[in-house]
């Protein structure tokens, strides 16, 4: 059993409000940690530090931020499989998948190294006579970022690196099923010569949340995680006068036309339904097939599970691993267990032959799903994937958009044409044209549509930019005394 501390001004420090919560190791159903859950007081304590780091932090010059940023990347390079390590060990996921999450956190270190670039201002000079207008990008003081359970390095990386690059102080509120990954960052931030009280960490549940979201001297808050609690985020943090991005839930179709290629379409779908448990919120849950290769897709992705290898994130040729507990588990499952009896057809059933210690599911393949069923209309976050037989490109475009959720779609098709009218027409914040994961690279920006996003940055890249900071606009005018007089009215150009 080992513990994990709050991250306050540079140091582990343990909590002392007496509540705590459990750190499972999914794999086994052990449990494996204990982490302290902070009360208002240390949350108190945390802001308190990261507001006394502000000012120091701020007026550090940006080539500085940037050589920080830069040392981060070697280190986070550096230490990618230590990191992977201790996301397999409290989220479970497989370890090739966690050096993936690792890599893509990665990116956004490296657009933060471009800081002096990214925070340039516009400038106009003789915008009147004699007077220069020109906006710079300041920092929002102390930010806060509550990230999920799915990516424990790659959200918080996705928040921090921007932030205090930009000039923030940041307090991060992991996810309380993994939290060693955000400590182990901690320590990587100190060494990259990061000032104390810049980063810090602080544990908890919706105590610690709340208090960030009530606390006056929290300027913004980065979210991401269920819809749910996504827009009670936002409307309780806007309502307190913050900033607020709140990314949250998903339900990711998959249309594949008769055009497909479809043992290419069946791989992708394997991979996307199935990566990570069904733990992403990019996940392909629904596939809509076009009725004329509905059978014969089905077929292709049925035959393809069997030789997914699921088994502990530890093991070398393990392909899935469990999902993150018992209670999920059993949710997911509970999807499958009641799809016949809303009318449709399980073609593989995952919990047959799944191991009996960890958290475990096999792959789920459920057809004939409707909307309607709760295997279509809920989130499963799992590894379940519904096949919708539909009759024609224009029906499955009209479900997508008639969905509730709008984080990530794709289209697998032969036709450029007809991509690109789906590029156009579709209602989802980030679209796939035979890409089924379509998370976009660091230099564009995240988010979903609907109720995959309340608030109107998306995360990282420019937009990240953009949220971290806020614009100030400067007209200035070097007059000769000589020529001053009162003028009561309105300045004028012209
Ligand atoms: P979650 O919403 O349960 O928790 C997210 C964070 O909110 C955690 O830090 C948690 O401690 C906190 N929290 C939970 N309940 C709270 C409450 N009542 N009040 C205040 N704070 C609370 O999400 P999760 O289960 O950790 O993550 C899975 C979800 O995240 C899925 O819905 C998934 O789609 C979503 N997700 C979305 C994205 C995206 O980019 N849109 C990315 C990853 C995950």
């Amino acid at each position: 059993m080992y513990r994990i501390d709050h991250w306050i001004d540079g140091r582990a420090v343990a909590s002392k409000s007496g509540r705590s919560g459990k750190v499972f190791d999914p794999a086994t159903g052990q449990v494996q940690g204990e982490v302290g859950f902070a009360d208002v007081t240390e949350v108190d304590t945390v802001v308190a530090t990261a507001k006394a780091a502000l000012p120091a932090w701020r007026a550090t010059n940006l080539s500085r931020r940037a050589e920080i940023m830069f040392h981060m990347r070697e280190l986070v390079a550096a230490n990618r499989k230590e990191i992977a390590s201790l996301l397999t060990k409290e989220h479970g996921k497989v370890l090739s998948d966690a050096l993936g999450e690792v890599a893509r956190g990665l990116e956004n270190i490296e657009f933060a190294c471009g800081v002096p670039n990214l925070l340039k201002g516009g400038y106009s000079e003789q915008a009147s006579a004699g007077v220069d207008v020109y906006n710079i990008r300041q920092p929002l003081g102390v930010v806060a970022g509550i990230t999920p359970f799915n990516f424990p390095a790659m959200v918080p990386m996705w928040m921090f690196a921007n932030a205090l690059a930009c000039g923030n102080t940041f307090v991060l509120k992991p996810s309380e099923k993994d939290p060693s990954a955000s400590m182990f960052i901690a320590e990587l931030l100190k060494q990259a010569g990061l000032p104390d009280g810049c980063f810090n960490v602080v544990h908890g549940d919706k105590v610690a949340v709340d208090r960030l979201l009530e606390h006056p001297d929290v300027s913004a808050v980065s979210f991401v995680g269920s819809t749910p609690i996504a827009k009670y985020i936002y409307e309780t943090g806007t309502k307190n006068g913050k900033r607020v991005q709140a990314l949250g839930g998903a339900k990711n179709h998959m249309l594949v036309l008769p055009d497909a290629d479809l043992d290419m379409a069946a791989d992708a779908l394997v991979s996307a339904a199935y990566g990570s448990a069904g733990e992403r919120c990019m996940a392909i849950s629904v596939v809509l097939a076009v009725d004329t290769i509905a059978d014969e897709l089905a077929a292709k992705v049925k035959d393809r599970i069997p030789n997914v290898k699921v088994g502990p994130g530890t093991e070398p040729d393990a392909e899935m691993g469990p999902l993150i507990s018992a209670e999920h588990r059993d949710k997911v499952a509970g999807y499958v267990a009641g799809a016949s009896g809303e009318g449709a057809t399980v073609l593989v059933d995952g919990r047959d032959g799944a191991p009996s210690d960890g958290f475990f599911l096999k792959p789920s393949l459920i057809d004939n799903v409707k909307p309607g069923m709760k295997c279509y209309d809920d989130e499963i976050f799992g590894p379940v994937l519904s096949i919708v037989r539909v009759s024609s490109y224009e029906e499955g475009l009209q479900l997508i958009n008639d969905n509730l959720y709008g984080n990530g779609t794709a289209i697998f098709t032969r036709d450029g044409g007809v991509a690109r009218q789906f590029q156009f027409d579709v209602n989802v914040g980030m679209v796939g044209i035979n890409v089924p994961i379509p998370v976009p690279v660091s230099y564009y920006s995240f988010g979903g549509w609907k109720a995959s996003l309340f608030g109107d940055q998306h995360m990282y890249g420019p937009e990240g930019i953009n949220f971290f900071t806020r614009s100030k606009v400067v007209t200035s005018r070097w007059p000769d005394p000589r020529t001053s007089k009162v003028d009561l009215g309105f300045p004028q150009n012209r």
